[in-house]
């Protein structure tokens, strides 16, 4: 059987590697070369999936996924199968302290490598800059046509197109294939988010706290971590986690007002945080110039005396007013920043066009896998793990 493969990102090449071992194989990519986001996944080490998933976890997943049957892949393609794939390809890989994966040459190039290596020796055919433009479905096969006219006949068609998510022309599966497919709305997820105002001048500064996230007033997730200060609002894999809630939200239609609250000492409750800054004027004094040093970046201590408008030095009531600012120091939310700036997108082809292996229920012989689901996770090598998954379990089931 003849399989054309359309996009040779995470979920294409997976599925390049299993239908290869029966059928014969060509991958269509737009770009020059292969692989561009698993090149730049996980800051150049790509984080590939993570061991918490496991079937035993189950309802984890779904914290995870927006959906039951993208939460159903990952069961049915876990972490130790994937693990296994990779394993079986020379990939040598470590997991974190929260389980998340990485090759140990901590290189995502090798990621790709042990995929194109097998896809070469499997004799997939690899043609780059290659955009496909439109299929068609004949009576017994499929018309697959790129955009320098030239067209080639396959028996069946995986689409692996991905998401607009840092891509400039993103093709319309619509488009593509001349029908009407279910999509969601989509919304950038895993991105910096603008606040309404930033009114501390604290650009480049990394803090680790709790971030919690209201909607309408309601708290709706909360996590700890990172946070990266920018001028126009908060970035660091938090925020993008607290941005994936949020795009979760917004392809749902909902459109709430979000605030963001970060607690910078999680590990004390307010009254607690009032007697350790007590106790801390004991030994450092009350005069204010000095009070926080040591304590934490010059630039919070400024935030903090202009905030809670402080004097010379500290008053008795001062102590529950920093401490009642430096656990609420909140946030209204303007936007999400775009799809230049996002790891994925929220939303996609409703999992209700494609059956249990990924093929189309209108368009029988074409299947939809990865990013261009609907499916997306937070960070933690999620999102490429479902990408895998997907492209594995419909190349298999050619
Ligand atoms: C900066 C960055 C960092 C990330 N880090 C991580 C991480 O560490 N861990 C994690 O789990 N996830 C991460 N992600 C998300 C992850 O990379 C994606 O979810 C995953 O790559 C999706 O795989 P895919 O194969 O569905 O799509 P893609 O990887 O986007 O592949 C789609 C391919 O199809 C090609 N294509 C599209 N249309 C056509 C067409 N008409 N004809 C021919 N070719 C076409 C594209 O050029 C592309 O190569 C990151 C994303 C970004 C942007």
């Amino acid at each position: 059987m003849k399989v054309a493969i359309i996009g040779g990102g995470a979920a294409g090449l997976a599925a390049a590697v299993k239908a290869a071992e029966k059928h014969s194989v060509t991958v269509f990519e737009r770009s020059g070369r292969v692989g561009r986001k698993i090149m730049a996944s996980g800051n150049g080490r790509c984080n590939l999936t993570n061991a918490a998933l496991t079937a035993d976890n189950y309802a984890d997943f779904l914290k995870y996924y927006n959906c039951e049957r993208a939460a159903d892949t990952v069961r049915r393609f876990d972490y130790n199968a994937l693990k296994s794939f990779f394993e079986s390809m020379g990939l040598e890989m470590f997991s974190d302290e929260q389980g998340r994966v990485y090759p140990i040459s901590e290189n995502s190039g090798s990621v790709l490598d042990v995929l194109r290596v097998k896809c070469q020796k499997l004799n997939v055919k690899t043609v780059t800059d290659s955009e496909v433009v439109r299929v068609e479905k004949g009576k017994s096969s499929f018309k697959v046509m790129l955009h320098t006219g030239e067209f080639f006949f396959f028996d069946k068609v995986i689409c692996a197109i991905g998401s607009k998510a840092q891509v400039n022309n993103f093709s319309k599966p619509d488009h593509l294939f001349g029908e009407k497919f279910e999509m969601t709305s989509l919304c950038p997820s895993l991105t910096p988010i603008k606040t309404k105002k930033m009114w501390l001048p604290l650009n480049g500064l990394r803090v680790k706290c709790n971030v919690s996230l209201f909607a309408n007033g309601k708290k709706i997730k909360e996590e700890f971590g990172e946070v990266l200060f920018r001028d126009y609002g908060l970035s660091g894999i938090v925020i993008f986690n607290i941005s994936s809630c949020i795009a979760g939200e917004k392809v749902k239609g909902l459109k709430n007002e979000y605030k963001i609250v970060l607690d910078l000492f999680p590990q004390f409750s307010l009254q607690e945080l009032i007697e350790k800054l007590k106790y801390r004027a004991e030994i450092c004094g009350k005069q204010t110039s000095t009070f926080f040093v040591g304590l934490f970046h010059n630039k919070i201590a400024d935030a903090v005396i202009k905030k809670c408008g402080l004097g010379e030095e500290l008053r008795n009531d001062d102590f529950k007013t920093i401490s009642a600012f430096l656990k609420n120091i909140t946030f209204e939310v303007q936007e999400l920043c775009g799809y230049d700036k996002c790891q994925v997108v929220s939303g996609g082809i409703k999992f209700d066009e494609v059956d249990e292996n990924f093929e189309s229920k209108k368009l029988k012989g074409m299947y939809f896998v990865g990013e261009c689901l609907d499916a997306d996770g937070v960070c933690g090598g999620f999102n490429l793990h479902f990408a895998f998954a997907s492209g594995i379990i419909a190349g298999s089931s050619l």
